[in-house]
């Protein structure tokens, strides 16, 4: 039987890899204008960096995450627990502390895009390997990491990076989920709230209303939807600091022209996020609608060991995101199909067109090769069926008298040009 790619994985083809160039591309322009710089951190690390950080009552860590136990033969290795990364946030941060990053001037702005893996029920824009663009602005105190203006300039550059992809109609939602302080009180609150309800809710519910009842809004079971409705709401607990952070921001998005709206139900689901939180959704995408997410972590370092190193970045849904451009009006643009298609007519022609290729190339013209074997009303539907825009046709008569038939595929045209205006006319569209 043949072999097949593990469910939830899948094979990205051309020429769909175009549109994946094309925001990665875009994403690293976007990155670069707004001086962020690329990280690349390993694909697995230790679970612990993940069950400190992500939290161990949030789905991704008690039921989603790739983890075993590695059998190196070095007692140092030998046992250790690791786990493919379900998220990158927590290992630019132990990057960050391993590296002493804090003692570089200033916040780091870092980006990375790359492949995360959980274990998520598979389905159109939900993968068990899927890909994340993201990036984090963290950095000591004194360097400013904790100011409302880098919230608003990381979301205001997330704008900026969807409206240059051409993608419409998506929509900010913003929510503050305070600090550790708020979350004591609001924690409290929420368990006073439960007591009396949580007997009629599903068992995670019932278990983290004990353990960490915030992530009681994670819960997607129906029946347990009504209920959570009547919960107290973060918003009424954020103290003074956390409310004038969250008004900060919110008056500088406003004052850029960003537009958000509020969403008190929004708390994400890793337990790092503290104040903003925030998803982009988008209209076309169906039940997985969140084209990305993000918010601030400022106790994530200490979490994990490092110095106070308050931070905020975000991860965009790389598959979504291109799902979302495919619905645009873009998307046909983006592939490239070859600028020529050179067609050597008789024996001994391959080497004649594959010099006039190699020069044509050194132009950063698109060339296509065809075979010397082909008869010209082949090499023709070759060309035709690959979408390349002209085919040189090269015979004896053209090597000799360096004079080429070109042929325009999508009119039909064809007329003769001397191998040093080639490159110049096959450019003009
Ligand atoms: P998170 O890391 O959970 O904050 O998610 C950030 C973004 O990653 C989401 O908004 C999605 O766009 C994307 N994402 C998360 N999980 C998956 C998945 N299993 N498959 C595809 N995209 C995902």
């Amino acid at each position: 039987m043949a072999i097949k790619a593990i469910r939830g994985t899948r094979d990205l083809l051309p020429p769909d890899t175009a549109l994946w160039n094309f925001v990665e591309a875009a994403a690293r322009d976007v990155f670069r204008e707004y001086n962020f710089q690329e990280i690349r951190t390993p694909i697995f690390e230790s679970t612990e960096l993940f069950s400190r950080s992500v939290g161990e009552e949030t789905d991704i860590v008690s039921k989603e995450m790739y983890t075993w136990e590695d059998r190196g033969r070095a007692a140092s290795d030998h046992g250790q627990s690791i786990t493919l990364r379900p998220e990158n946030t927590a290992g630019v941060v132990r990057a960050y502390i391993e590296n002493q990053m804090f003692n570089r001037p200033g916040v780091q702005k870092l980006f990375y895009m790359g492949p995360q893996f959980r274990r998520e029920r598979p389905q159109k824009g939900r993968y068990r390997q899927f890909y994340q663009i993201g990036a984090e602005a963290i950095g000591p105190p004194a360097a400013g990491s904790e100011s409302p203006a880098r919230d608003a300039e990381v979301l205001e550059m997330l704008a900026t990076l969807l409206d240059r992809l051409g993608i419409q109609n998506w929509t900010l939602e913003l929510n503050s989920v305070g600090c550790a302080n708020d979350r004591e009180t609001f924690n409290n609150a929420l368990r006073a709230a439960l007591k009396d309800v949580v007997g009629n809710m599903c068992d995670d519910c019932k278990r983290r209303a004990e353990t960490n009842p915030l992530r009681v809004f994670d819960c997607k079971v129906p029946a347990d939807q009504p209920i959570i409705e009547t919960l107290p709401k973060i918003s009424q607990y954020l103290d003074q600091p956390c409310r004038d952070h969250f008004a900060a921001v919110q008056q500088i998005l406003t004052a850029v022209g960003v537009p958000f709206t509020l969403n008190e139900r929004l708390v994400r689901g890793l337990d790092y996020y503290t104040r903003t939180a925030f998803e982009f959704t988008h209209g076309a995408l169906g039940a997985q609608n969140a084209i990305l997410g993000g918010g601030r972590y400022d106790g994530l370092s200490e979490a994990i060991g490092g110095p106070k190193a308050p931070g905020i970045g975000f991860a965009i849904g790389e598959d979504r995101l291109v799902l979302a451009l495919m619905e645009s009006e873009s998307a046909g643009a983006i592939v490239k199909p070859p600028d020529a298609y050179i067609a050597p007519l008789g024996d001994g022609m391959n080497g004649h067109a594959a010099k006039l290729a190699r020069e044509l190339r050194r132009h950063y013209l698109v060339i296509e090769l065809g075979d010397e074997s082909f008869r010209l009303k082949k090499s023709l539907e070759t060309a035709s069926k690959l979408a390349a825009r002209y085919c040189i046709i090269l015979g004896e008569n053209e090597a000799k008298s360096d004079n080429f038939a070109v042929k325009n595929l999508a009119t039909g045209e064809q007329v003769t040009i001397p191998r040093a205006d080639l490159p110049q006319k096959l450019q003009s569209k």
